[in-house]
């Protein structure tokens, strides 16, 4: 059976993604950091659909956190096959002249850092081989102006490590790819950005006139985990409504 840690399972993407995946028969990890109970309805959801899924507390800037989560997850559900390493944070859009030191540090500690720790963990743990989603952002490419090129730039270098990754596990059997969402309809433009309508405001101005919506983004995760995309890595997914 495939056993999926969803780091940021709670809401948004990762809610998503976490429902795609017990959907597709995966028994499915969802981490959260704060909102039990948000990570608790994502739980309730699956098996009220016959799934099977666990709410387990991470704070992936921490890599003892991150250990107990694999440990706790591969205890319960079985050993851990794949990991989409979805928690990330940004910070509130404006002047990069502007920019605070701890909004930059927590940017740069949850969306680089904690992303490694989980990415080494899986590698760790993925012994008889498996999978990692990497879901950056299409701002790695477009570099976020005036909004957050930090943020930009963290994302960045998480493309980094699914190229690195790709080609240092392939031999191992571990597959490692990246989704680049655009702008998606969650909380994190209301929590992060401090703007809840950016949605609106830039949807429109893409090529499919809209923003996207989570399940959007966790079709493509769903599908590099699954056994069609057997033959995938170091690949990039932009899902981006042609941003
Ligand atoms: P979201 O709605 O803000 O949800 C964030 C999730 O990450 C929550 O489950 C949160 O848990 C968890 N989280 C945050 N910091 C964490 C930490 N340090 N340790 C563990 N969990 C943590 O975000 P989203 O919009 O779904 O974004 C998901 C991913 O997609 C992020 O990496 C984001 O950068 C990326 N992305 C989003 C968009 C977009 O437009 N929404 C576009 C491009 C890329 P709690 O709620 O329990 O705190």
């Amino acid at each position: 059976m495939k056993v999926t840690i969803v780091t940021g399972g709670s809401r948004g993407i990762g809610a998503a993604t976490c429902l795609r995946l017990a959907a597709a028969g995966h028994a499915v990890a969802v981490g959260y950091r704060s909102d039990a109970d948000a990570a608790a309805a994502v739980v309730d959801e699956i098996a009220a659909s016959s799934g099977t899924a666990r709410a387990i507390a991470v704070e992936t800037a921490d890599a003892a956190q991150v250990s107990k989560l694999f440990a706790e997850a591969a205890e319960v559900l079985g050993p851990v096959t794949g990991l989409v390493n979805n928690a990330g944070v940004g910070s509130r859009i404006g002047r990069f002249v502007d920019l605070d030191d701890e909004d930059l540090r927590r940017v740069v500690e949850v969306n680089v850092v904690g992303a490694i720790f989980c990415a080494r963990e899986a590698a760790r743990r993925m012994t008889s081989g498996g999978a990692i989603v990497n879901v950056s952002s299409a701002a790695a490419t477009l570099g976020s102006p005036f909004e957050y090129p930090h943020y930009a730039a963290s994302k960045a270098a998480l493309d980094a490590l699914t190229l690195g990754l790709s080609k240092e596990l392939g031999p191992s059997g571990i597959r490692v790819n990246t989704v680049q969402p655009g702008i998606i309809y969650t909380d994190f433009h209301g929590t992060q950005s401090g703007e809840a309508g950016r949605p609106d405001r830039l949807g429109p101005g893409s090529p499919l006139g809209r923003a996207g919506q989570p399940d959007e983004v966790a079709a493509a995760i769903a599908w590099l985990l699954s056994d069609d995309a057997s033959y995938v890595t170091g690949a990039t997914i932009r899902v981006a409504g042609g941003r």
